[in-house]
C-alpha cells in the first residue's frame, strides 16, 4: 500500500488582543432583534456563582476519579514519576498526535534548559481518521520515515531512534509504552483501535517498513507539556491543552491516588485527568440547544461534554448554529443565508479569532470572513456587530469554563497559594485574543487577586513534541521501557 504524506507550512498569526463590543450599545434593528441577543448573552454567561459551582463539581469529580477506573474523570496514571529539572542532555524523536495535524520533532536537549527542536508537520486526511486503523499508522510511520530522509538523520548498525510518541487520546496506561485506547475523540474514528495499545500498532508499522525507530514513551500531550513546561519552570504543576481537543494533566501526590496499586517508590505521579469527558451526566454545565446540536451531530455524541463547550473543532461549529438559530428567526442577514454557513464545520474557530480582534469601525475584518470568505452577498453594520457578539460569548465562555478546570486543580493542590506555574500548549490558546487574560480574571474571581502573583500561566510552545522527548529519556532513565 502506498501512503502520501504532505508536509503543511506552519502560520504563524500573532496574537492579537480582543477589540470587545459591548450589545447595550449596538443599534438594534427591532425590539426582537436586541431581546434575542439579550437572551444569548444570559445563556452564555458564566457567573461567578456558576463558575464556583462548576469547579466545586469538578474537584468533587477529580476525587472519584483518583479512587477507582471507570470515573467521568478519568484521572489516568501515567506512569510518569520522575522529575526533569532542565540538566538532562540527549536526542530524541517525538511523533505528537493531536487531532489536527500530525508532527515529527527531533529533540535535542542541551541541558541547563535549552532544548533545540527541528519539525515537520503533515495533515491528517479526513478519511484516515475514520477509516481502519492500520491504514492510520502506517502514514504515520510515513511521515516519521520521511522526516528522516528530509533531515538526514541516519541510524547506523542495529541500534534504533528512541521515540516518544504523542498520542492525544484517552488512553488506559499500563506501562509508560504500553495502554489501550479507551474511546476515540476530536472527529477521530478508525476501525478496529478501541481496546487496542496504539504502541503496538505503531511499532509494527515501523517494524513493518524497516525504520529503524523504538517506541520508548506513550504520552498523553498534557503530560508532554507538563514535563516539557518544566524543563524551563521547575515549578510547573500543571499542563494544559486548548487545541482541537482540551485536557489536562498535573502533578499527583501517589499517596493521594487510591486506585494506584503499582509502584509507590515516588512521592508523585503525573495524572491525564482526561478532563474533557467532565460532567456527560449533565449535571452542572449550562448546555444550550446549540451545543446540543452540535453534540448529536458529532462522532462521539453524548461524550466529552466540557471539551465540546471550550475546544477548537467545536467552537466555531456553536458559533455557526446561533448564527442559523438568528438567520432563520430572520434576525440576521435578513434571514439570507449562504451556502457556506448552511454546511456544517464551515465556520472555523479561526475566524473568531480574527473577528475578536477587528477593531475597525466598520468591522471590516469580520465583513471579509462574511462576505469573501462564507460568501455572504452582502452584510450590515448591524449584522457583522451581532456575529462579533456572538463569537465574543462563544470565546469567553470557553475561556471561563476552562478556567473552572485549572480551579478544580489549583484547589486541590493548594498550588494556588503559592508559586507555582501551568503551562498551556494549542493553537486556540496560543492564537485566541484574550484566551490567557480570560482564564487569569476568572481564576481571581475564584480565589482573590493573589492567584495573578502566585501563578504563572504561560504558552508552554511546542510543548507536547517536545514532552514526548523528555519522557523518552525519562524512559530510558529509569530503565522502564
Ligand atoms: P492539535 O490539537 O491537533 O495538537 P492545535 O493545537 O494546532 O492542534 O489546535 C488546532 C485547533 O486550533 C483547531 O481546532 C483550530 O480550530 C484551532 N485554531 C487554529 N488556529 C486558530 C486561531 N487562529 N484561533 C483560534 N483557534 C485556532
Ligand atoms: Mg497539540
Amino acid at each position: 500500500m502506498s501512503v502520501s504524506s504532505t508536509p503543511v507550512a506552519s502560520k504563524i498569526i500573532p496574537k492579537a488582543a480582543r477589540s470587545p463590543i459591548d450589545p447595550t450599545t449596538i443599534k438594534y434593528t427591532s425590539e426582537k432583534q436586541k431581546y434575542a441577543v439579550a437572551a444569548l448573552v444570559e445563556e452564555f454567561t458564566i457567573s461567578t456563582q456558576l463558575l464556583n459551582d462548576i469547579k466545586d463539581n469538578f474537584l468533587e469529580g477529580m476525587k472519584k476519579g483518583l479512587k477507582k477506573d471507570g470515573e467521568t474523570i478519568a484521572m489516568i496514571t501515567s506512569f510518569v514519576m520522575g522529575r526533569l529539572d532542565g540538566t538532562e542532555v540527549g536526542s530524541y524523536l517525538a511523533l505528537d498526535v493531536g487531532g489536527t495535524n500530525l508532527r515529527v520533532v527531533s529533540v535535542h536537549l542541551e541541558g541547563g534548559g535549552v532544548i533545540n527542536t527541528r519539525q515537520t508537520k503533515y495533515r491528517i486526511d479526513e478519511n484516515l481518521k475514520v477509516g481502519d486503523a492500520k491504514a492510520l499508522f502506517d502514514f504515520m510511520a510515513v511521515c516519521v520515515d520521511n522526516f528522516l530522509d528530509e533531515h538526514q538523520i541516519v541510524v547506523r548498525g542495529d541500534t534504533k531512534i528512541e521515540l516518544g510518541f504523542t498520542f492525544s487520546f484517552p488512553v488506559l496506561q499500563t506501562a509508560i509504552n504500553r495502554g489501550t485506547l479507551i474511546t476515540w475523540t476530536k472527529g477521530f474514528n478508525a476501525t478496529g483501535m478501541v481496546g487496542k495499545d496504539p504502541v503496538a500498532f505503531l511499532q509494527d508499522a515501523f517494524n513493518r517498513r524497516h525504520i529503524p525507530v523504538r517506541v520508548a514513551a506513550l504520552v498523553n500531550d498534557t503530560v508532554g507539556t507538563l514535563l516539557a513546561h518544566a524543563y524551563n519552570n521547575p515549578e510547573t504543576i500543571m499542563g494544559v491543552i486548548f487545541g482541537t481537543g482540551s485536557n489536562g494533566a498535573y502533578v499527583e501526590k501517589i499517596s493521594n491516588i487510591e486506585k494506584w496499586k503499582g509502584d509507590a517508590s515516588a512521592d508523585e505521579m503525573i495524572i491525564n485527568m482526561e478532563f474533557g469527558a467532565f460532567d456527560k451526566e449533565r449535571n452542572i454545565l449550562p448546555l444550550t440547544m446549540f451545543d446540543n446540536k452540535m453534540d448529536r451531530k458529532s462522532v462521539n455524541p453524548n461524550k466529552q461534554i466540557l471539551e465540546k463547550m471550550i475546544a477548537g473543532m467545536y467552537l466555531g461549529e456553536i458559533t455557526r448554529n446561533v448564527l442559523l438559530n438568528l438567520i432563520d428567526r430572520r434576525l440576521l442577514f435578513e434571514g439570507h443565508i449562504s451556502a457556506d454557513i448552511n454546511q456544517m464545520w464551515t465556520f472555523e474557530t479561526a475566524y473568531m479569532s480574527t473577528i475578536e480582534a477587528d477593531s475597525s469601525p466598520q468591522l471590516e475584518e469580520t465583513r471579509k470572513i462574511l462576505e469573501s470568505t462564507l460568501s455572504f452577498a452582502s452584510t450590515t453594520l448591524n449584522d457583522r456587530q451581532i456575529v462579533k457578539c456572538v463569537v465574543q460569548l462563544v470565546g469567553l465562555r470557553a475561556a471561563r469554563l476552562g478556567a473552572a478546570a485549572l480551579a478544580g486543580v489549583l484547589e486541590h493542590t493548594g498550588a494556588w497559594k503559592h508559586k507555582s506555574a501551568i503551562g498551556i500548549d494549542g493553537s486556540l490558546y496560543e492564537y485566541y485574543p484574550s484566551f490567557d487574560t480570560d482564564i487569569m480574571d476568572a481564576l481571581v474571581e475564584v480565589f482573590g487577586p493573589d492567584v495573578r502573583k502566585n501563578v504563572a500561566i504561560g504558552l508552554a510552545q511546542d510543548g507536547s513534541g517536545v514532552g514526548a522527548a523528555l519522557c523518552a529519556l525519562l524512559a530510558a532513565k529509569n530503565g522502564l521501557a
